[in-house]
C-alpha cells in the first residue's frame, strides 16, 4: 500500500498517530461522487439525529386548516404535531418512523443533522463547496455588473 499513499501525496502515519479515517473516507467519497452515485433514489441519506428528533418542537393545532404531508389527512383542533427545522408540521406517528429512517424532510427535502460522522463530514464539504462557488459567482458579479 506505501505505493498508493506516495502516489496520493499522503504520508502514511507513524506509531500512536490516530488516522482521521472518517474525514479521508468524506473526502473520498465526495471526490469520486460516491454519494451522487449511489444516489438519490437509490440510497437514503442516514436516519436524523435521535438528538435532534427528540427535540423537535411540537405544536398544538389550533385550526384545521393544514394537512399532514406524509398520511394528507388533514390536522384536527387540538392535535399535537411535530415541527421540523423548515417549518413543517407532522403527525408524530407519521414523521418520527421516517425520520428514523432518513434525515431529509418528505415535504422539501430539508436536511436534519445525522448522528452518521461520515454523512456529516460529507455534508459540510458539501456546504463548503456550494459556499465557494456562490463567494466566486459574487466576486465574478461584483467584477463584471
Ligand atoms: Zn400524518
Ligand atoms: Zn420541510
Amino acid at each position: 500500500m506505501a505505493g498508493y499513499f506516495e502516489e496520493m501525496g499522503w504520508t502514511e502515519l507513524g506509531d500512536g498517530e490516530t488516522p482521521n479515517q472518517l474525514l479521508h473516507l468524506a473526502r473520498l467519497l465526495r471526490d469520486f461522487g460516491m454519494f451522487e452515485e449511489l444516489g438519490e433514489g437509490k440510497r437514503l441519506p442516514p436516519p436524523a439525529s435521535k438528538r435532534i428528533v427528540n427535540n423537535l418542537p411540537e405544536l398544538e393545532i389550533k385550526q384545521a386548516e393544514e394537512s399532514c404531508p406524509v398520511c394528507l389527512i388533514e390536522f384536527r383542533p387540538s392535535d399535537k404535531t411535530k415541527v421540523l427545522p423548515c417549518d413543517h408540521k407532522f403527525h408524530p406517528q407519521c414523521i418520527l418512523p421516517w425520520l428514523a429512517k432518513t434525515n431529509t424532510c418528505p415535504f422539501c427535502r430539508h436536511e436534519l443533522e445525522t448522528d452518521d460522522e461520515q454523512y456529516e463530514e460529507y455534508r459540510k464539504a458539501k456546504l463548503r463547496e456550494k459556499q465557494r462557488e456562490e463567494d466566486i459567482e459574487t466576486l465574478h458579479n461584483s467584477m463584471f455588473s
